[in-house]
């Protein structure tokens, strides 16, 4: 199957748009053409429904042959489909994984491609660089944490996440070292952003990334989409209408892909936060990016989602784009309004981002829309304990996934704002600086 930039140029196969991240042009790998799912009912587990549904993607890829134990392995956990308290309210779960959010599948898959197509002959490991406003660190360094062949460099801005977060990117260890950067996200990366770009150093140490305009992100997250659809249908004899909590754009534009092969999804409707560049594009306005306002719901806090270029190309004028989805803007006091209220009113206590999703959901009630609709729940709340707790009025137990890396010792390095700096260090990548220290040093993390 041929993948194409979004900015023109030749067409190749999956496994140099996987190994590349990013098109030579600079644009977003997007397939050439999207095939029809032949799928009409749920697989017999998630795992088998991804396989089936990404096969065609993977035709003509070393990796065929691999992709049922690819697949069994990244989607070796549940994305269960909770009733809520209302009628036809619904959460989809993907917090069950091993860093508590959505973004463990897409890392693992990506872990076990890139692992898959690594060519073992005697060349220094990859090293994995990744740029973090939170949650996707530590799902690539727990899907390479101990692989064989690779390194990783995770690099976040410096007290800009929550401790619990920053905890669960300074735990790993080994192969996986974490940098907290004397700046912002964006600095942090444009820091990455300039390294995989330095050809001369490409050519002395194999580097990848991570991020989440990789398409080896993009496409297994259809995989929870169809499965839930077809099963839903299969039940109720109708299509299930879907609330994304978005930032980037990505787990979004998975389901838009997932409806565009035909499975059984009605509407797409995004929740934002004080980021309103979609929601203002949606609804009629140019799309206008800007830097990035920091909110409760801070896996959310981008200015210019990536994937929106993703989205254009993919339709023939900005009225279809337009005709494709909704965007709702919810602002912070309303998150926090909703995360007080949701135990009582649906049922759970949410992470901030997927309170977004169900303050859409309740905004569409009172409209009077009576559909099956599910929020996606891409958190769970206790990786966002300060923003939560005291909202609640109780403390949020981590799951034992969470609470297990969360249990090990932290050590992230202090690192300037300077990509010169960190090619330094990958030069003479030291495997025992991200040893921890030991135990009593750093303080193992307490779950209270
Ligand atoms: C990454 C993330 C989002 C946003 O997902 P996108 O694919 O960037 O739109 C929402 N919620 C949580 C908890 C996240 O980690």
């Amino acid at each position: 199957m041929d993948f194409i930039s979004t900015r023109g140029g030749d067409a190749v196969g999956i496994d140099v748009a996987l190994v590349a991240g990013l098109a030579p042009d600079g644009g977003l790998y997007i397939p050439r053409t999207i095939p029809a799912a032949t799928l009409t009912h749920p697989g017999p587990t998630l795992a088998d429904t991804a396989q089936q549904l990404l096969a065609p993607y993977f035709a003509g890829s070393r990796l065929r042959q691999e992709l049922p134990r690819i697949c069994r392995s990244a989607f070796d956990f549940p994305a269960p489909l909770r009733e809520l308290a209302g009628e036809g309210d619904h959460l989809l779960e993907l917090f069950h994984g091993p860093t508590a959010a959505f973004k463990d599948y897409a890392a693992r898959f990506l872990a076990q491609c890139l692992a898959g197509l690594r060519e073992d002959d005697g060349q220094p490991p990859t090293t994995i660089l990744v740029a973090t406003s939170g949650d996707t660190g530590a799902a690539v360094g727990a899907a390479f944490h101990n692989r064989p062949g690779f390194r990783v460099a995770i690099l976040y801005p410096d007290g800009r996440v929550s401790p619990r977060q920053a905890h669960g990117l300074a735990c790993f260890g080994g192969n996986v070292r974490c940098f907290r950067v004397e700046g912002s996200f964006d600095d942090c990366q444009a820091i990455v952003k300039q390294v995989l770009g330095d050809a001369a150093l490409r050519a002395r140490l194999p580097l990848g990334s991570a991020n989440s305009i990789s398409l080896g992100r993009l496409l297994p997250q259809m995989a929870y989409y169809a499965h839930t659809a077809l099963a839903y249908r299969q039940q109720h004899g109708q299509a299930l209408n879907f609330i994304v909590p978005t930032g980037n754009l990505g787990n979004a534009l998975a389901c838009w892909l997932a409806r565009r092969m035909g499975l059984p999804i009605g509407e797409i409707v995004l929740g934002c936060n004080a980021n309103d560049v979609l929601p203002r594009f949606f609804a009629g306005g140019d799309y206008a990016p800007s830097a990035g306002v920091a909110t409760l719901a801070n896996a959310m806090d981008v200015g210019a989602p990536s994937n929106f270029e993703r989205l254009r190309a993919l339709h023939a004028d900005d009225g279809q784009v337009r005709a494709s989805m909704r965007a709702i803007g919810v602002d912070d006091a309303t998150i926090g309004g909703t995360i007080a209220s949701a135990p009582t009113r649906h049922g759970v206590v949410p992470c901030p981002h997927t309170a977004v999703g169900l303050h859409v959901l309740e905004t569409l009630r009172a409209q009077g829309d009576r559909r099956p609709w599910a929020v996606v729940a891409t958190a769970h709340a206790a990786k966002f304990d300060t923003v939560v707790e005291p909202r609640v009025g109780h403390t949020v137990v981590p799951p034992p996934g969470l609470a297990r890396w969360l249990s090990r010792p932290a050590h992230a390095e202090a690192m300037p704002a300077d990509a010169s700096w960190l090619r330094e260090q990958l030069m003479n990548w030291d495997e025992t600086r991200g040893d921890m220290p030991s135990r009593h040093e750093t303080g193992a993390f307490r779950c209270v």
